[in-house]
């Protein structure tokens, strides 16, 4: 199986995680590079006006927005997307938007549409923020899951030091606690 995957690292805590995406044309491969912000609340992913008119994009539909004037037909675009200049490539339907930034430079919202295909996750550790994404899914990650087996490992250790049985991870992995979860970031 092939793992497409892309990391942003920042070397400061950020309000706002955009990547470097290209956008391409698929009738004409004309290319657009531009910025993409990483939008949870967004269904579907959108490229700017500007950005549409530079790749010479014609509708292959057209949608129902709701914008100030209330629901306003917006055109549909088929378009190539690579993130990040590393190899997350997809074909996507993309809708169009009026433009993110005063300077042009953001072209896209990358939506759920194309956030869903994967694994995202966002760490501000040691005051950085990294955003690393994977395609495909691989597994779930759960925080509370992993800290309440944290201290039902904790709470039978206890008891084995306590009892002055023999200490097992009560985790099932058949090591001891001590190079197991006994290791856990949750003693920090
Ligand atoms: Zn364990």
């Amino acid at each position: 199986m092939s793992v497409n995957v892309l990391t942003q690292a920042y070397s400061a805590i950020v309000n706002c995680i955009k990547t470097s995406v290209k956008i391409t044309n698929i009738n004409t491969g004309v290319v657009v590079d531009t910025f993409g912000i990483w939008d949870t609340g967004a269904t579907n992913s959108v490229i700017t006006k500007s950005v549409a008119k530079q790749l010479g994009l014609t509708p292959v539909s057209y949608t129902r927005v709701r914008g100030v004037g209330g629901l306003m037909p917006t055109p549909e675009y088929l378009v190539k997307i690579t993130l990040n200049n590393e190899n997350i490539t997809l074909v996507s339907r993309v809708t169009e938007c009026e433009e993110l930034s005063a300077e042009q430079d953001t072209g896209m919202l990358v939506g759920m549409n194309i956030i869903r295909l994967g694994d995202i996750c966002i760490t501000n550790f040691d005051g950085k923020t990294v955003m690393t994404f994977r395609v495909p899914s691989l597994e779930t990650i759960n925080y509370v899951e992993e800290v309440n087996l944290h201290n039902k490992c904790l709470k039978i250790h206890e008891l084995n030091i306590a009892k002055r049985l023999p200490d097992k991870c009560a985790c099932g992995s058949g090591k001891d606690y001590k190079n197991c979860h006994g290791k856990s970031l949750y003693h920090k």
